[in-house]
């Protein structure tokens, strides 16, 4: 149902980004994906994403931290083809007390996790509007819906990505039609998912409880996600397949949460 349509996924190299790049490709899609990595990585993850049916995949570099590179990274991403949906989903983590968190770290994390979607729809919303299509998922968490202990940057960051997308829904509303499909902007707010950006966080739940990795996800699992079981990649990719259907045209400046009942509690 994607067919004729260009994505442009941030952090499509790896984890959650790489599995949406996949499904919106598998969906008929051509894909544009940022996200850091060597060659070999880069690589990797077009082959992928062209072996599941993507009409075409490209790689645009671009470090999310430099306003000026992300403008240069759209506008080359927009000549191959104007962006229809847009995921931002690049992110950082880092844990570590308020009072011990480095200010260079809260830095970097406001610009990946904010500041990166705020320059990516500045500069493909207008687009959108014109063409009467087009769908932003952007890639919260629980985090942007309640807090944690030693996570300043991460949920501030968090909370205000779902602030800047109820603003970018009310304004972006009555564009297009509902034969267009019409501009809507929402986040999804995972919980535990598997991918590289808990391992560290795993690592230290086995080491405080003398165990192994299984160990370290039961306890991060243990302390706040009720279902006691973790999400995969692909379930989030699915959800942003069912917000990018034409029938999904009303749901607009929503956050959801896909948390096994975290933020039910
Ligand atoms: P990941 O580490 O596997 O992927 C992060 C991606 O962001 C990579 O492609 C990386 O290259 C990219 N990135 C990081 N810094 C960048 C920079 N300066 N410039 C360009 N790209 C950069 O992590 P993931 O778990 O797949 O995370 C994806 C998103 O999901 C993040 O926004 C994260 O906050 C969010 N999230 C993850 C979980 C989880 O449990 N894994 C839960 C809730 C939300």
């Amino acid at each position: 149902f994607l067919i004729g349509r260009n994505a442009l996924v941030t952090g499509g190299t790896s984890g959650i980004g790489l599995a949406i790049a996949t499904a919106l490709g598998r969906a008929g899609a051509r894909v544009a994906i940022n996200g850091l990595g060597d060659g070999a990585q880069i690589l990797a993850a077009l082959t992928d994403i062209l072996a599941e049916g993507a009409t075409d995949a490209r790689h645009f570099p671009a470090d999310l931290r430099d306003a000026a590179a992300i403008e240069a990274m759209v506008t080359d991403c927009t000549a191959w083809g104007a962006p229809d949906i847009v995921v931002n989903c690049a992110g950082i983590q880092h844990t570590a007390a308020l009072a011990d968190m480095p200010a260079a770290t809260w830095d970097a994390m406001i610009a990946v996790n904010l500041s990166a979607a705020f320059h990516t729809l500045r500069l493909t919303l207008p687009g959108m509007a014109a063409r009467g299509f087009g769908r932003v998922v952007n890639i919260a968490s629980v985090h942007g819906l309640v807090a944690s202990l030693n996570k300043a940057p991460y949920v501030a960051s968090k909370f205000g990505l779902i602030g800047l997308s109820k603003v970018a829904a009310l304004e972006y509303a009555a564009a297009g039609t509902r034969s267009s499909g019409g501009v809507t902007i929402n986040c999804l707010c995972p919980g535990w998912v598997e991918t590289p950006l808990i391992e560290p966080q795993i690592a230290a739940r086995a080491a405080a409880v003398g165990g192994g990795r299984d160990e370290g996800v039961r306890e991060l699992l243990r302390e706040k996600q009720p279902s006691q079981r973790t999400s995969l990649p692909e379930e989030i990719a699915q959800a942003v397949l069912w917000l990018c259907r034409a029938e999904s045209h009303n749901l607009t400046g929503a956050a959801i949460p896909i948390d096994g009942g975290w933020t039910a509690q």
